[in-house]
């Protein structure tokens, strides 16, 4: 499993971070101040990739950055801006990083930089079992973010792909409208649970062999939906 930094000195977000990190299949490795991450990766030569928030008690991200680099690291570096501050991308990206994520920022968004990152910089483990998801007819690649059924690719949105990666990586659970829209959309999204709904009723379109009598993503009458193959 790949191992990936987080430094991030706000909790909730270095565990929304952290949580959808290991949804994805990797590993994790927090860190909430910037002396910290650097006994971090020191600690642990296989981290391949940091995402390192700017704003620290300590020393800011920039500098993290920079001593990364400084030990001739060639590690992917995503920096974690807030909102608004352009300033800090270009300064991000001349201290070495490789690429910056805007807060608030959605589970799908980080991982697809994450994912790409790795492509980028060629950081791929050939580890097949961990790169697909077999279920039923259905193949999912989460290193293409592809999905097969029955060896036909099927067209995806990146959120019905996020959608089908939740459901398959959890068979057999039942999952709260709640839950699904906090994986999938984020925890900063101030959607309606009727989104969900209404992207899981254009995903079964694409999947079902009969969307008006679903048999794979099956609905859970008054809470949500499983995955039921
Ligand atoms: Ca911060």
């Amino acid at each position: 499993m790949k191992k990936i930094l987080v430094l991030e000195d706000e909790s909730n977000i270095r565990s929304f971070v952290v949580i959808n990190l290991r949804r994805s299949g990797f590993e994790p490795i927090e860190a909430e101040t910037g002396e910290q991450a650097l006994e971090k990766l020191k600690v642990n030569p296989g981290i391949c990739l940091a995402l390192l928030d700017v704003m620290l008690p300590d020393i800011d991200g920039f500098e993290v950055c920079r001593r990364i680099r400084a030990s001739g690291s060639k590690m992917g570096i995503i920096m974690l801006t807030a909102k608004n501050q352009e300033i800090d991308k270009v300064t991000g990206l001349m201290t070495g990083a490789d690429d910056y994520v805007t807060k608030p920022f959605s589970p799908a968004e980080l991982t697809a930089r994450v994912d790409a990152l790795i492509r980028r910089l060629g950081i791929d483990d050939d580890e097949k079992s961990s790169t697909e998801i077999q279920s039923g007819p259905f193949l999912l690649n989460t290193r293409n973010r592809t999905l097969e059924k029955d060896g036909q690719r099927l067209k995806l949105t990146q959120i019905e792909y996020m959608l089908m990666k939740l459901f398959m990586e959890n068979p057999g659970k039942a999952m709260s409208r709640e839950d699904i829209l906090s994986a999938v959309w984020g925890n900063d999204f101030n959607g309606e649970l009727k989104t969900v709904d209404v992207n899981i009723r254009r995903l079964r379109i694409k999947i079902e062999n009969d969307p008006t009598e679903p048999e794979f993503l099956t609905t859970v009458w008054g809470y949500g939906y499983k995955w039921g193959y």
